[in-house]
């Protein structure tokens, strides 16, 4: 999604290939469409300079909000693909921390040699991802996954930004479970406030706990376990 200041209007430029993947990009990206065309009046441009962190509460939740039309794409296998959105959501967070925590150490560490830098990842994914199985491939078998991470090389420390997004826009799932009248609300508010607010009294504002309160990513586990 990018927004065309001269026009107010946002647009989605995105290829389609048939698959469910379709409908994650679509409505994601609606969640950052929607944010833009509700702030397309402001005239404050800097109230409009959101960071990631928060830009991708807008379009995950969305993601979530969604769920109630997935009958249109999907008619009577609109249950499989909730269930895969759900745990794919789960799943990420580990995976986005330890893309993360990866970082961090070949950055402290900049004399790896590339077999070293492999080795970290390996132990990583031993540790965030321990269901993976690679049945002995040769190349991400040791640990050679991370090359694949386009993040890794052309946006360094962009990952947790996504992980801080996943654990609010999951409270919009809890939220919304319990009434989603009044999550809309919360989230409606949020596209509002935009840039205006610093990202932890924003989230205060909206009726989100922070992902760095102490139990808040219990509480959001808790419930995805029941649900899943
Ligand atoms: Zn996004």
């Amino acid at each position: 999604m990018c927004y065309l200041p001269k026009f107010k209007s946002p647009f989605i430029f995105a290829n389609f290939n048939g698959t469910s993947g379709d409908v994650d990009v679509i409505t994601h990206e609606c969640g950052h469409a929607f944010q833009g065309f509700v702030m397309r009046d402001e005239p404050i441009k800097e109230y409009l300079d959101i960071t990631m962190e928060t830009a991708e509460i807008h379009s995950m939740s969305m993601e979530y909000f969604t769920y109630g039309w997935m009958e249109k794409f999907f008619g009577e296998r609109k249950e499989d693909y909730l269930t895969m959105h759900l745990e794919d959501s789960a799943a990420f967070v580990p995976y986005g921390c330890m893309v993360d925590e990866f970082q961090h150490i070949i950055y402290e560490n900049p004399d790896m040699t590339p077999k070293e830098r492999k080795e970290v990842w390996k132990r990583l994914e031993q540790e965030y991802r321990p269901h993976l199985d690679y049945e002995g491939d040769p190349f991400f078998g040791e640990g050679g996954w991370w090359q694949r991470q386009s993040h890794i090389f052309s946006s360094p420390f962009y990952y947790i930004d996504y992980c801080l997004a996943t654990i609010c826009a999951m409270q919009y799932k809890m939220k919304m479970d319990e009434d989603y009248k009044k999550a809309w609300e919360s989230y409606l508010a949020l596209c509002r406030l935009s840039a205006r607010k610093f990202y932890v009294p924003m989230l205060k504002e909206a009726g989100l706990k922070s992902p760095f309160e102490e139990g808040c990513v219990k509480a959001v586990v808790e419930h995805f376990q029941e649900k899943i």
